[in-house]
């Protein structure tokens, strides 16, 4: 087994390329929260995961980030298993992340080292501030977290994940605690981070949001939360990059989307509420 990276040796096919959730099922102490979910996401593909509080969207990002294991069927990147945490896939979540007695451009600085652990420390610092830069936040490298809002501590999470270099960028709700302004910014500043990448990185990201989830996807998957998180379904964004914000929205194509969507989440919550 590879220690850096935590993946199961012997892939079965090597040749599969991309994230690949192969029929995965998981319960939290005999409580069924993922059942028969099968994903495939082609390498550089963005992704939203979409569903209603509950539906196991955060277990499944568990999952892939090797937090936890399935109890049926296997998640796999590039043909081999994931068993573990791995330095190939950089999670973010919603709170943050960042070590509070460390300055920002320390936190950075970490993850560089973990990137590249022969530079020496003046280089890591030196790169550390070049992330801090290209998420906005150049001038604010010798700040604690406590003294930066929670807009900046996001964009100091966010460069902490690019600094780590890794092709899979996992992501629960990171935005959801932001004011509408903060949260566009952020958007298209990740939108911008991916595209910039090469080759493209790999997101996996989860909200609750059906227009965030729209915006942002090249696909969205929506789970549901009914008879214990399965997947309704997969539908493909098929509008054009770089998407501009009011154009996207004011579309018909974007309003058929959210209307189709919405349609299967108000299902989804109506037979979840029979169940009861
Ligand atoms: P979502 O992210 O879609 O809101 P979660 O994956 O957080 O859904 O949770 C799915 C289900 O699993 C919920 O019913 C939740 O109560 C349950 N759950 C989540 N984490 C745990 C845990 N650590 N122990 C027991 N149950 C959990």
């Amino acid at each position: 087994m590879n220690p850096a990276s935590n993946l199961a040796p012997a892939p079965e096919n090597p040749a599969a390329g991309g994230l690949r959730i192969e029929d995965i099922s998981f319960a939290y102490n005999d409580e069924p929260v993922l059942r028969r979910v099968g994903i495939e996401v082609p390498e550089g593909e963005f992704l939203s995961l979409l569903g209603p509080s509950g539906s196991g969207k955060s277990t499944l990002l568990r999952l892939i980030a090797g937090l936890e294991r399935p109890t049926r069927g296997r998640i796999a990147w590039k043909g081999v298993e994931i068993v573990g945490p791995g330095i190939e896939r950089a999670v973010v979540f919603q709170d943050y992340s960042l070590f509070p007695w460390f300055t920002a451009q320390a936190n950075i600085a970490l993850a560089v080292a973990k990137a590249h652990p022969n530079l020496n420390r003046a280089s890591r610092f030196e790169l550390a501030r070049d992330y801090l830069s290209r998420v906005g936040l150049g001038d604010a490298a010798e700040k604690y977290p406590f003294q930066l809002s929670g807009g900046m501590r996001q964009r100091a999470a966010i460069a902490r994940a690019l600094a780590l270099e890794a092709p899979v960028l996992l992501m629960d709700e990171p935005f959801a605690s932001l004011d509408p302004v903060n949260r566009g910014k952020l958007q298209d500043l990740l939108i911008n981070a991916w595209k910039g990448s090469s080759p493209r990185r790999t997101i996996v990201f989860v909200t609750h949001d059906i227009d965030e989830a729209l915006y942002l996807g090249d696909r969205v998957v929506l789970l549901g939360a009914s008879q214990g998180g399965r997947l309704l379904a997969e539908t493909p964004v098929p509008l054009p990059r770089p998407r501009e914000r009011v154009a996207f929205f004011a579309s018909a194509e974007f309003r058929a989307l959210r209307e189709d969507i919405a349609e299967r989440l108000d299902a989804d919550i109506i037979s979840s509420l029979a169940s009861v």
